[in-house]
């Protein structure tokens, strides 16, 4: 294939658990992709490492203070280096890239997704909050540029997977599969007294700190509803979950003659990655191979009721609308941190997004800046909450 033919990637978040996996994928397809530019957040060694390794004509870090750092680590590497939200617009929207890959963690991820599709790039979004948060106005915006978004997340890309081939009014339902994280199975009681350090050893997948708490909880399947109502345009009631502690089957369509499709594959971000860069192809990879005889069963279960408290927050939120998944989004992330700190316990992130929630006055949203208001409103008051507590 000539050098040309090579899909140009702007990879927002390089440095974490998506951009590491990301980047493995490109080193192991150099004929396939080339990396225009990079952005990371506090590991600045880590970034370091990828300019030298991938050679980005840009690379966007937090603030001038880490720029300074970066020039230190690269000497004389030709990389024009760009900060804070300005650097991070012009990542997303260098004109030599053809797709960005959008796997910064949390609300910050929105603004350069949205930047990115404004300037016309296709998207593999790993970063759920972008439609979590501003799912009505992305879609609008994706429709209008006519650009592609691919999911990453393993559970959209297997339904996307699932739904290749077949017409969209056949859909009866969405199935997402949830492991159920690592508390499936404790005594509501004893959740209380969980540590950070148990709730983010996940039984089955590797991953960034906050998305394993949000796992734990398990809001991230409740981020992950928000983000399929927006990705495939059905209501809330139309997404179910299963509990599948195996984590093969990463989920399912069900049409209305009873088919169910489904995608299964061994617990490695690597495949929706993939899928995500190369679609309509598929790469290559070096995966060890499922083996489902070795595995002999795999378990469904409805998510017993009372027990996931996140996961029905964030079914509310999305029957409330318009600014409600936004207050769910930003409060969610105040309490995870402030759990990972030791400032609170397990179970007081559900109580706490329920409490504002409880007093957050539903808005429209017509506008970023409203769902930038309302993120920013939820997260003072979390705080403001915390800090009672303290
Ligand atoms: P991570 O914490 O490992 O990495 C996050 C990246 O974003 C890092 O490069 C970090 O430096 C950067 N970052 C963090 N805060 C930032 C900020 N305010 N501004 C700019 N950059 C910032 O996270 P992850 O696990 O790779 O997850 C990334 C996204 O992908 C999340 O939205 C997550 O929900 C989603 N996702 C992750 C997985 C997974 O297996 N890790 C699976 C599905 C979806
Ligand atoms: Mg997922």
């Amino acid at each position: 294939m000539p050098t040309s033919a090579r899909k140009c990637l702007s990879i927002l978040g390089a440095t974490g658990s998506i951009g590491v996996s990301t980047l493995d994928i490109v080193a192991a397809h150099p004929e396939r992709f080339s990396v225009g530019a990079l952005t990371g957040g506090n590991n600045l060694e880590r970034l370091a490492e990828q300019v030298r390794a991938f050679r980005p004509a840009l690379v966007g870090v937090l603030s001038v203070a880490h720029g300074l750092r970066l020039r230190e680590l690269l000497g004389t590497s030709p990389v024009e280096i760009v900060t804070g939200i300005e650097g991070l617009i012009a990542c997303a929207t260098l004109p030599a890239a053809e797709m960005v890959v959008s796997a910064i963690v949390g609300a910050a991820g929105l603004v350069p997704t949205m930047a990115a599709i404004e300037a016309g790039k296709d998207i593999a979004l790993a970063n759920k909050e972008t439609l979590v948060t501003a799912g009505a106005l992305v879609m609008d915006a994706v429709t209008r540029k006519g650009v592609c978004l691919f999911p990453v997340d393993s559970e959209h890309s297997a339904i996307f997977q699932s739904l290749q081939g077949h017409q969209r009014q056949d859909v009866r339902r969405l199935i997402l599969t949830a492991s159920g994280g690592p508390f499936r199975t404790r005594r509501l009681a004893e959740l209380s007294r969980v540590t950070p350090a148990d709730a983010l050893a996940h039984p089955n997948w590797q991953m960034g700190r906050k998305i394993s708490i949000d796992s734990a909880t398990m809001m991230n399947k409740g981020l992950e509803v928000i983000e399929a109502r927006w990705l495939f345009d059905l209501p809330g009631e139309q997404i179910a979950v299963h509990i599948h502690p195996q984590s093969i089957v990463h989920s399912m369509v069900e049409y209305r003659d009873g088919s169910v499709i489904a995608q299964l594959g061994i617990p490695d971000m690597k495949a929706p990655i993939a899928y995500a860069l190369s679609y309509p192809d598929r790469l290559p990879l070096d995966l060890p191979p499922l083996d489902l005889c070795a595995l002999k069963s795999l378990t469904f279960d409805a998510p017993e009721k009372g027990r996931f408290a996140c996961l029905e927050l964030a079914y509310a939120a999305l029957a409330a609308g318009g600014s409600a998944p936004a207050v769910l989004n930003a409060a969610n992330e105040i309490a995870v941190d402030a759990f990972l700190q030791g400032e609170i316990g397990f179970l007081d992130i559900p109580a706490l997004i329920q409490q504002v929630l409880d007093r957050h006055p539903v808005s429209a949203l017509h506008h970023i800046d409203d769902v930038l208001h309302a993120d920013r409103w939820a997260r003072e008051e979390t705080r403001r909450r915390i800090a009672a507590l303290l």
